[in-house]
């Protein structure tokens, strides 16, 4: 799914695309693999997916806003003035724009106005006939065929619609505003509101920072497509763009902007194509390979600029009230690091200046919850140059780590799991029988062992298919929960290492469930409530999605439709009616259910997924004993079904997410700091010390504040520690064996606390600790 979202953010700009080139992973489709990234190289802040399993799908493309945005802070300063805007620009030293314009200006401009007059006369010559069209909401109206656009039909409803919308569909395919309609059909009217609305509105404003850089740098671009939080273009550029060109840029945008510049759209052949873009390398790729000989697409001219282009756009450039360039990187021609290096510019547009306001105080926000900024402040983890992508866990993020990983064993007891322990390196004939040596020795590490080939593992099925075969098993045993939390490495390319959400190495709350197909049901039902519960614990709501057989299916249809009724079976019993479902979008190998996330400042996260795949049983000839087998001999083996399951994904990743939800303010089951005893003077340290010693051994984080600070001063740095609670000990709490409690989240507490007997609040922590509530409470 994600891979054809990709597709269908890049294809407006490619008539038609070769999938598997452009796929995210750069590995084919069929793979039962997954990479984190279709980027080589990037500066972008995408929470790429680790998650376990076998899908060449599951990269997710970026939700995060860019953090490093260098206007992130933009909402602190006072307006900025069109004077200083100027100055910015002359301060890089290049004009605004090029003069003379490059020579391809006015050479794609005279080819396009030649095939226009003609393309006019062709629309002129067409029969105008009347026809109807169907709203949504049942009524018709009379237009005529190659007069009437759907622009005309939103005026006659209403002027207000007619402004606020951004883009038509008709029967059910994105058409342009102005477009004529050619016959009858149904036609909807999308605004920015609606995600295909804003996705256009995106990739429309990709044109117009398109046209900025080639009037300010002269390149030659490449794609330009919209994104989940905007668009960004790729290009050719002369100089490498850094952080000083996007005023200029932004201002050639807006004059851009101010124009009012039309979209017009026009069918041109693959020979007259070859020729507009004959200055282009890439686009010339990029005709030559997705445009088949003998046939024809769309370019769109926007004022000076004409660009190859299936559409559809806004009606102008008018529509875009707020423009913002939001960053760059480095990328490579088609994602390929064997192709040209090229520049990338990222930015966000709105159709009302309000939403731009809003959005950078959303990226202020998030830029202060950003889990590298957090996890050097609280000293969680940090990175070393000498192993890029790997994580070191600092004391108090390992205590939040391991808080994690004892949160899903405490689970696995409970839900009848079995954790094991499988070796990190094997050698490659492991990797040829599960496939991956042919197709993703990319993304591992290998190594040369004694004249063989071995890698490092990039995730644990095939280790755990080993151990379901090695003896007989039976269908008594099944279900099997085999549950690793195995270290996975993933080798990737070090310029898209992005904190701990594009790592090297990892670890997941792994399993696989082997088990009997007529189980699927009751397994299914029971992993869902497994990641309510788990989900419920960090208050993050979430999303469910099914995808189905698509066309590269392997297997028997049978098997498929019966795989995909029972999960819908499961769906449907636990979720009536809140569950999307993707036809086509499953892996080959089997249908798969993708969990989203949403976290505090809702952001989409994918954590969770649950495939089914019937192939690795094959691949590995895993078979049981069924309860007929003894009684017919000639009966092919019984295959176990393979369920692919985690519910945090990469412990990792999962991390860099919650520090981000919980802004550091960690719950207290997961806090590393939960309590801090200050003693208001020097004769009342071993009190404290008695105190923390104790709560120490109970299991709790507890430490003293021994130091020469003032009373009030460590009580601030306590609170600026995110301590969940800290209790103050002076000679009134020796006499009554209690403590002075402040609670971190109740601003009551803080002037002066609440007095509690010493035995009642450690009986409290070690209760609050144990009911993992996300309420810092004591009872
Ligand atoms: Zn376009
Ligand atoms: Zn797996």
């Amino acid at each position: 799914m994600v891979a054809q979202k990709l597709l269908s953010r890049i294809q407006p700009l490619l008539p038609r695309i070769n999938r598997t080139r452009l796929s995210p992973c750069h590995v084919p489709s069929f793979l039962p693999v997954h990479r984190a990234s279709y980027l080589s190289v990037s500066h972008s802040r995408s929470f790429a997916m680790a998650t376990p399993h076998p899908v060449a799908s599951t990269s997710q493309p970026a939700q995060i806003p860019a953090l490093q945005s260098p206007h992130a802070d933009d909402v602190k300063k006072p307006k900025e003035s069109k004077k200083k805007d100027a100055k910015a620009a002359a301060g890089t030293g290049f004009p605004l724009e090029l003069e003379p314009a490059p020579a391809f200006f006015d050479h794609r401009i005279k080819i396009f106005e030649e095939l226009k007059a003609e393309y006019d006369e062709f629309v002129k010559a067409q029969p105008r006939e009347e026809i109807t069209v169907t709203l949504p909401d049942g009524s018709e109206r009379k237009a005529k065929s190659w007069e009437t656009s759907p622009m005309d039909v939103a005026k006659e409803v209403s002027k207000s619609l007619s402004e606020r919308i951004v883009i038509a569909k008709v029967d059910g395919q994105l058409w342009d505003l102005e477009r004529p309609l050619e016959k009858s059909c149904s036609l909807e009217l999308l605004d920015f509101e609606n995600e295909e609305g804003k996705k256009v509105f995106w990739h429309s404003s990709a044109h117009v920072l398109g046209e900025a850089s080639e009037r300010h740098y002269g390149c030659h671009l490449c794609l330009g497509p919209p994104t989940d939080d905007g668009f960004f273009y790729e290009m050719a550029t002369d100089r490498p763009v850094t952080n000083a060109d996007y005023p200029a840029l932004e201002k050639v945008s807006e004059s851009a902007i101010k124009e009012k510049q039309k979209f017009e759209r026009l069918v041109v052949s693959k020979e007259k194509l070859l020729e507009m873009f004959n200055y282009n390398k890439y686009k010339q790729y990029l005709i030559q390979t997705k445009v088949p000989d003998g046939t024809s697409t769309t370019v769109y001219r926007c004022g000076p600029m004409v660009d190859l282009c299936v559409g559809p756009h806004i009606p102008h450039t008018g529509k875009i009230k707020a423009f913002m360039i939001t960053k760059n990187s480095a990328s490579y021609f088609l994602g390929d690091k064997d192709n040209d290096s090229l520049q990338r510019i990222y930015g966000i547009s709105f159709p009302d200046k309000k939403q731009l306001t809003e959005y950078k105080a959303f990226l202020a926000e998030a830029a202060k919850r950003d889990h590298r900024k957090i996890g050097k402040d609280q000293e969680l983890f940090f990175f070393n140059d000498l192993s890029p992508g790997s994580c070191f866990f600092l004391p108090h993020g390992t205590r939040i780590y391991n808080s994690l990983i004892e949160l899903m064993r405490s689970e696995y007891y409970k839900r009848g799991y079995q954790e094991v322990i499988s070796p990190n390196i094997y050698n490659s004939k492991l990797w040829e029988t599960s496939g991956h040596w042919q197709n993703y020795t990319d993304g591992m590490f290998v190594l040369d062992i004694e004249k063989e080939k071995w890698a490092l593992k990039p995730m644990n099925c095939p280790g755990h298919c080993l151990i379901f075969d090695s003896r007989d098993r039976s269908y008594k045993e099944l279900p099997i929960r085999m549950a690793e939390f195995g270290i996975i490495h993933r080798n990737e390319a070090s310029g898209a290492l992005t904190g701990l959400t594009r790592v090297r190495r990892f670890v997941q709350d792994d399993t696989h469930v082997f088990c009997m197909p007529s189980q699927l049901e009751d397994e299914l039902s029971a992993l869902f409530d497994f990641m309510q519960h788990v989900y419920g614990l960090f208050g993050f709501e979430f999303r469910l999605e099914l995808s189905t057989r698509p066309d590269n299916y392997l297997g028997t249809v049978e098997t498929w439709d019966e795989a995909e009724a029972q999960l819908k079976k499961a769906l449907e019993k636990q979720y009536p009616g809140q569950w999307d479902i993707n036809p086509g979008d499953g892996a080959f190998y089997g249908p798969k259910i993708d969990i989203t996330i949403r976290d505090a400042l809702r952001r989409s996260f994918q954590c969770a997924t649950i495939q089914l795949d019937f192939q690795l049983p094959e691949r590995f000839n895993l078979k049981y004993r069924g309860p007929d087998d003894a009684l017919n001999l000639d009966k092919p083996p019984s295959r176990p079904v393979i369920i692919h399951r985690a519910i945090l994904g990469s412990i990792e990743r999962f991390m860099a997410i919650i520090t981000e939800h919980f802004a550091g303010k960690w719950p207290f089951w997961l806090s590393p700091r939960q309590i801090l005893v200050i003693p208001v003077a020097a004769p009342y340290k071993e009190y404290a010390a008695e105190i923390s010693d104790r709560l120490t051994g109970l299991g709790l984080f507890a430490d003293v504040d021994n130091g020469e600070n003032t009373l009030p001063k460590k009580i601030r740095n306590g609170e600026i520690a995110q301590y969940n609670f800290i209790l103050v000990v002076g000679q009134e709490e020796i006499d009554a064996r209690s403590v002075n409690v402040r609670n971190r989240d109740d601003v009551g507490t803080k002037a002066k606390g609440e007095m509690v007997p010493l035995d009642e609040i450690v009986d409290n922590l070690v209760a609050l600790k144990k009911s993992r509530s996300l309420d810092n409470k004591l009872v």
